[in-house]
Order: structure tokens, then C-alpha cells, then sequence
């Protein structure tokens, strides 16, 4: 079944409406039409495809999770030049986190902790494995997200082990999913020129393709903004749909604006207008990811929460304490409060959904009973000075929570393909002025059938 765009008449590039028939036709997009995307004048245009699409597959939702970021050293024995985070023995700035100090940051509310760092000279695999458990003991709740690809591959090659029994200890420590960072960009030239000790596109598939099979579920990424083409972004989009056709073991597509930092790659960074269409061309191109993720601490606020209208459905957590683009001189703050991100939500018209690492739906926002900022008041002068509404009482005080329904372990994408009626018997709240739902819309993995085969295969044994 073809996505209904919206009226050709509003899109002004010829370019984006032959998109659009594909799209209405169900065809597959292709690498020319990534780049038509990247390229396009008709930014309203782009945000219209890559819109539809969204709503085919998400509804009016986007997501969020309350998680805690922990970077347990910045200590690295390699050098990539993008990055402002790693250190060596002896600098100033040079970290390593104890066992107690890990525990003591994810003893809060949250439901994911988010693992990631560097690659340190001297901590043995042991030392991976006691870090998960010890976290598993400070917070049975939260789950735990943990380890790049690049991580992974050092790891078996400190330990002299198999990527297959890295992954079998750290999931017996208590890995429940893996991030999408360490893909950068999947080109030989880049990785020469950038990232030369580290592992390039192909053993950054592999890996993820043997998490896949292994029953534990990840996230991809693409560092854009510096050195690479468009072409590259595209071919980058490319190689991760066709593993995703292969396992489905993806949750979220994550495109990472670069942060200049001190590294003197590029003269400024990248414009929000090309992270827009960066998030559209995603969206569009990876048509079997159930998410995009809008990464606030790269974007920034308020372009990661435009770009909810762009394509994404994800604006990542509160994430507590962010250092790696902050190393790198990001302007976001460190960390949202769950306020925050439900201001940020609404503001782009969608209603929240709290979720957990593994997409599980928890807690549903209703739409505020009226708009929480200027812009979205009809009639009002919008030049007039009048102070930013901000009621605690919307926070969640009428939120649905799903979380212990029946043991049911209801996915994000399960309520884009709800019926009105399913929807109405959880009290779960629609998109205003919606007659119909969305549900006959939804074009990602059919209810039920939301995990891979190779996945259910594996998580049964
Ligand atoms: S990007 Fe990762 S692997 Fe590369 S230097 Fe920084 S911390 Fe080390």
C-alpha cells in the first residue's frame, strides 16, 4: 500500500514529486532519490514526504526515554581526528570512572542507561563484564544499552576471543540492546582519512548482524557535517536498509551532526536546514526502521524538535550528563528534564510517549488541553511580549501508563497500528481531529511479527 503525501501542489521541486508518485505507488526509493532529498531547494517539501512517511509508520507519536548517559573513561589507545572526547594517560583531562562512582549515577528512575567510551589501555574484558553487572545491581529496572561495534571488536581482541562469545558474556552480564555509534561514515576514504585504527563498514555490519542474530537489538548512526559527500551519506543509508532487509534487528537510525570542537575539519558546522533534510532523506531511504531518532544534544533543541515534523520520531532521553559532544564543544545542555522533553514534543504538535531502550511504549502524554507556547496560539500577536506558559500540571498529571498492562509488552510501533477502538480501550489518547486513526496506514512490521525471525529464534533458546 502506497503513503498518502498530501496535495502535489505544495511541492514546488519536480524532483520531490516524482518522490512523492513513488512513494503513493509503494515503490522503493533509491540512491538518486536520497540525493534529489539532500539537494532539494523546497525544504517544506522534503519535511512533507519525509512527514507522511513518519505518520504512516508512527502516527502523531514521538518518543523518549528517561536514561542516564554513562562514559565510564575517556581514556582511548587510538586517535580518531573528529574526536574531542579521547585522552591519553597523563593529560589533564584524561578520566577513568570506579565501579562504585557507575553504580551510584544510574541509582535513579530511569529505564535505559546508555554505556559508551573509550577504548582503555589497560581494563580487561573482565572489567566490561563486572561493569554491566554491578549497573544490573544498582537498578534491576533500567535496561542496559552498551558497547559500540568499535567497543565490541576491541573487546574480543583483548580478551583473544570471538565476537560471537563477547556477545554471549556480555548478554549473560546483562546487555539488553546496543547502541549505533562507531559507524561514522561507511567509506574507505573517510575512514583513511579520519578514523584509520578504527574498524571500518564492514566489520561494523558484521558485528551488528551477529548482535542481530545473537537476539539483542541495536541502533545504527552517521556522523555527517564534516568531510564527507552527499553521495557518501546516501550509500551510508544504502548499506544499513540492506541489512535491515536481512534482519531487522535495527530500532533506530540516528544521524549525528558533528560538533567542531578543536579538530579544525571544517569551518562551521553543519546548518539546521541540511540537518532537516538530513533527518528526511533518512527516513525516506530507510523505509524499514521503525525510528529516526532527532538527537537534541547534537541538533540542539529546537531543531531536533522541528525535525519532528522532518521525519524523526525519537528525541533520545534525558540522558543526565552528556560528555562526548560536549567535549567537543556541543551548546546543548548536558542534560532535559522529563519537562523538557515533553515541552519539546508538544511543541512540534505530536503527543509523547515514554518508552523504554527496547521501544517498549510505558507512558502515553495526552495533547495539553492548550498550546504551551506562543507560536501555536491563533490570533495572538506573536511579537507581543507574552510569557512562555509553563504548567507543571501538564507534566503527567492525566498520563496513561501502559507499562503494567497484563504483562503486554506493547511496542511504540504497536500504537500506530492500533484500531480506535484498541486505542480508545487503553485510554491511550489520539491525534486531534482525527476521524478515522492511523492505524490502516502503517507500513513497518506487522503486530506480531515486530521481531525478526533470526531474533525470535534466538531469544527462545
Ligand atoms: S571516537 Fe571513540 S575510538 Fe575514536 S578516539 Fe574517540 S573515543 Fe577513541
Amino acid at each position: 500500500m502506497g503513503i498518502d503525501h498530501g496535495d502535489f501542489r505544495y511541492l514546488t521541486d519536480p524532483a520531490l514529486r516524482r518522490i512523492g508518485d513513488k512513494l503513493a505507488a509503494g515503490e522503493r526509493l533509491d540512491s538518486a532519490d536520497g540525493l534529489a532529498v539532500l539537494a532539494s531547494p523546497d525544504l517544506l517539501g522534503v519535511g512533507r514526504l519525509a512527514n507522511a512517511v513518519k505518520e504512516s509508520l508512527s502516527g502523531p507519536y514521538a518518543f523518549f526515554v528517561l536514561n542516564r548517559q554513562i562514559n565510564p573513561t575517556n581514556l582511548c589507545v587510538i586517535s580518531c581526528k573528529f574526536c574531542d572526547f579521547a585522552a591519553k594517560a597523563g593529560d589533564d583531562d584524561a578520566y577513568e570512572m570506579t565501579m562504585d562512582e557507575i553504580a551510584e549515577k544510574v541509582r535513579e528512575p530511569i529505564h535505559e542507561v546508555h554505556l559508551v567510551g573509550g577504548l582503555h589501555p589497560t581494563w580487561p574484558f573482565e572489567y566490561y563484564e563486572e561493569m554491566l553487572r554491578a549497573i544490573r545491581r544498582a537498578n534491576p529496572v533500567a535496561q542496559i544499552k552498551a558497547f559500540t561495534a568499535v567497543e565490541i571488536d576491541f573487546f574480543a581482541k583483548i580478551a583473544k576471543i570471538s565476537i560471537e562469545e563477547v556477545f554471549d558474556r556480555l548478554i549473560a552480564a546483562g546487555l539488553d540492546t546496543m547502541p549505533g555509534g562507531g559507524a561514522e561514515v561507511f567509506s574507505e576514504r573517510i575512514r583513511a582519512a579520519l578514523y584509520r585504527e578504527k574498524i571500518g563498514a564492514d566489520e561494523w555490519l558484521a558485528i551488528h548482524r551477529t548482535a542481530h542474530a545473537k537476539g539483542i537489538r541495536t541502533n545504527a548512526t552517521l556522523l555527517y557535517g564534516h568531510i564527507e559527500t552527499h553521495e557518501e551519506r546516501i550509500e551510508h543509508l544504502m548499506r544499513l536498509r540492506h541489512l535491515q532487509d536481512d534482519t531487522g534487528g535495527f530500532f533506530s537510525f540516528i544521524p549525528l551532526e558533528f560538533q567542531l570542537g578543536y579538530t579544525n575539519l571544517v569551518e562551521r558546522q553543519a546548518t539546521a536546514l541540511d540537518g532537516l533534510k538530513t533527518i528526511a532523506a533518512s527516513r525516506l531511504i530507510l523505509d524499514n526502521f521503525p525510528h529516526i531518532k532527532a538527537y537534541w544534544v547534537m541538533l540542539g533543541e529546537e531543531t531536533a524538535s522541528m525535525a519532528l515534523q522532518w521525519g524523526a520520531d525519537d528525541l533520545d532521553g534525558t540522558i543526565g550528563e552528556e560528555k562526548i559532544a560536549h567535549a567537543a564543544l556541543a551548546t546543548s545542555p548536558l542534560g532535559l528534564t522529563s519537562h523538557k522533553m515533553l515541552k519539546l514534543i508538544r511543541e512540534a504538535g505530536r503527543i509523547p510517549v515514554q518508552r523504554d531502550a527496547r521501544y517498549r511504549a510505558l507512558t502515553v502524554f495526552p495533547s495539553p488541553p492548550e498550546p504551551t507556547h506562543w507560536s501555536q496560539r491563533g490570533g495572538l500577536d506573536v511579537g507581543a511580549d507574552i510569557p512562555l506558559k509553563v504548567d507543571p500540571a501538564l507534566a503527567d498529571s492525566t498520563a496513561v501508563s501502559l507499562e503494567n498492562l497484563e504483562n503486554e509488552a506493547l511496542y511504540s510501533w504497536d500504537l500506530a497500528a492500533m484500531t480506535p477502538e484498541e486505542l480508545a480501550a487503553r485510554g491511550v489518547p489520539r491525534a486531534p481531529g482525527d476521524p478515522t486513526g492511523f492505524g490502516a496506514a502503517f507500513a513497518g512490521p506487522a503486530p506480531g511479527s515486530t521481531t525478526p525471525a533470526a531474533v525470535a529464534e534466538s531469544e527462545a533458546s
